[in-house]
Formats: structure tokens, sequence, C-alpha cells
């Protein structure tokens, strides 16, 4: 079986090292990822730039390619051009810093995921929780496992997964929790600031928000010291809310 292993950190993270390792038996590794950091971008592509591709040598006789581009850019090219076979399976991370609430829809981990969805593989975001001394290797074990029992299973009507697993030096996780995502978002703020030359500039300063979320979210779960697994979806439509708006009566 393929496997397109990809990130948001860029491809020398050692996170997608970690996810090298976890999967190194389970099939063979194509490895196509940013060549800088790319976290936060969401879900963006390139359509203005040229995109170019660079063998990359990851070590150990091993090489990938390196993608100056988005972690979606380099779904698209690799399933598109760069690889000679379809993958079974993309596996995004892992990232540092958890991918829970809205964070989702700013993460690059997942939106490199979500663009494996759309051709139809199977794909699964994992992120560990930031910490000083994130234990990538453990993480990318235990997602490792949760990939096995999935796709034992019939991988063909839930494509697509987010996997967060907590910080590893405070204690073997509780267990896994399959959770929805939350709501929970950023204290945000902006520091104003001078440049050199006098000019305003702004820097955005944020926590993440400390208010109450959902016992059974994500976020909740995961900061109990559950490893969470959330089933994405890309279609964004409220559809409960269909009915109340066509109830407008809208015209031009
Ligand atoms: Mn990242």
């Amino acid at each position: 079986m393929r496997i397109l292993v990809t990130n948001d950190d860029g491809i020398m993270a050692p996170g997608l090292l970690a996810m090298r390792r976890a999967l190194a038996d389970l099939g063979r590794l194509d490895v196509v990822a940013p060549t800088t950091p790319q976290s936060a971008v969401g879900h963006s592509i390139t359509l203005t730039d040229p995109i170019r591709a660079h063998r990359v040598d990851l070590g150990g006789g091993v090489a990938g390619q390196g993608v100056e581009g988005s972690p979606a850019d380099c779904v698209k090219l690799a399933v598109l051009e760069l690889l000679d076979e379809p993958p079974a399976l993309v596996a995004s991370g892992v990232n540092l810093g958890a991918n829970v609430g809205i964070n989702v829809l700013y993460s690059g981990t997942v939106a490199a995921a979500v663009e494996g969805a759309f051709f139809g593989v199977p794909s699964v975001a994992v992120s560990i929780v930031d910490s000083d001394s994130p234990n990538f290797e453990g993480a990318a074990r235990i997602a490792r496992r949760l990939i096995d029992q999935w796709l034992a299973r019939d991988v063909g009507r839930t494509t697509l997964l987010n996997v967060n697993v907590p910080d590893l030096s405070r204690g073997r996780p509780k267990g896994v929790r399959v959770t929805g995502q939350s709501l929970k978002g950023w204290r945000e703020g902006w520091q104003r600031r001078t440049d050199p030359r006098g000019r305003t500039y702004y820097w955005m300063v944020g926590d993440p928000a400390d208010e109450e979320q959902g016992a059974d979210s994500d976020a909740a779960a995961l900061a109990d010291g559950y490893v969470t697994v959330t089933p994405l979806r890309f279609d964004l439509t409220d559809h409960g809310r269909l009915d109340e708006v066509g109830g407008w009566g809208l015209a031009l």
C-alpha cells in the first residue's frame, strides 16, 4: 500500500520524521511536504505563482519532495503529478500543537488531510499538544495503532479523521475518545508596535480561550488527557438551517 506522508510544519519537521517511522512497515511511503513551515495557512492553495518541487534528502537513504506551497498544494500536486501510484492513505503530521475547536479551520495539517479526502483517499491528521518536549514518536505510535484499527474496517465511508494526542510527558493517555469538534477559540488580541522607521505594525497574540467546552468535545477530552478522534466532513452547509433560511422568501 502506498502512503502519502505530509504536514504543515515543513518537510524537515521532527513530527513528520516520527510519522514516517511509525508507518514505515505499513506500506511504501511517499513524502511530499512543504519546504517551509505552513502552520495556520488553512486550506489555501497557490494559484498565482509557480510551484516547484525539490528532491529533499531526509537521511538514511530516503528522499522526499519538498514543495514550495501550502499543505493542500502538496497533496494536490502529489496525487495528480508527483506520485506514480495513487495513495491508499494520506497521513498529515504529527503537528506540533493541537488542532481542536476552530483551530481545525486554520490548520494546514487538517487541510492536507481534507485535500486527501477530496480525492476519496482515507486521510488522517495527527497533532500533539504543544509542550516543551513534545513526544512526536509516542504520538505517531498512537496514531499508527488507530490507523491499523481504522483500516481494518470499512474506510470507504469514513475518509477523514482528525486525531489529537495529549501531552505525553504528563503520563499515558487515559484512553481514546471519539468526540465532536468544539467551538473553542482564542482570546485574541493585537500588539501594536512601531518599527524602526516609525511605522505602526501589528502582531497577533492570543491564548486559548478558557470558556467551558462541552464535556464530550475534542478540546475538553484532550485537556482531560484523552486521545481524541473526530471524523470530519468538508460539507460546511448548516443543514439544520436550510428550511429556516428557505422560509425567508428571499427574492431578487
Ligand atoms: Mn503546524
